[in-house]
């Protein structure tokens, strides 16, 4: 098994997920950049991703001005992904608060929101 992410081999297995349908879905934990991954990732069953890069671009020319339309144009994608984007980003500022706890890191991947835990914490 090898991590979609950043291709490292070390990945550990990070419990499973029962579906609907009667499927299992094993989890993975990447050790090397710490993402989570199923064995769907990856594949056309996963949910397709934009790359944050063109996420970011979009919300800037957004707050640069530029219209919904526009920025879809530039950037090949329907309008229809940048209200979604927005709407996510908006979605997930709220969550940010309250503040994040400590020990926690929240970081935004394209439209994926990612909680790390720190390894260290007591359990809760
Ligand atoms: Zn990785």
């Amino acid at each position: 098994m090898q991590c979609p992410h950043c291709q490292s081999q070390q990945v550990v297995k990070n419990g499973k997920h029962h579906h609907q349908d009667g499927s299992v879905i094993q989890n993975y934990l990447c050790r090397g950049c710490r993402k989570r991954f199923s064995e769907r990732t990856g594949t056309p069953m996963c949910r397709l991703r934009t790359p944050s890069s063109m996420v970011s671009l979009a919300m800037k020319m957004r707050t640069e001005g530029m219209g919904i339309r526009a920025s879809g144009r530039v950037l090949e994608k329907s309008h229809v992904s940048i209200m979604r984007w927005e709407q996510r980003l908006a979605d997930q500022e709220k969550q940010w608060s309250p503040p994040v706890p400590e020990g926690r890191v929240i970081t935004v991947e394209g439209d994926e929101v990612y909680t790390r835990v720190g390894e260290n914490l007591p359990p809760q």
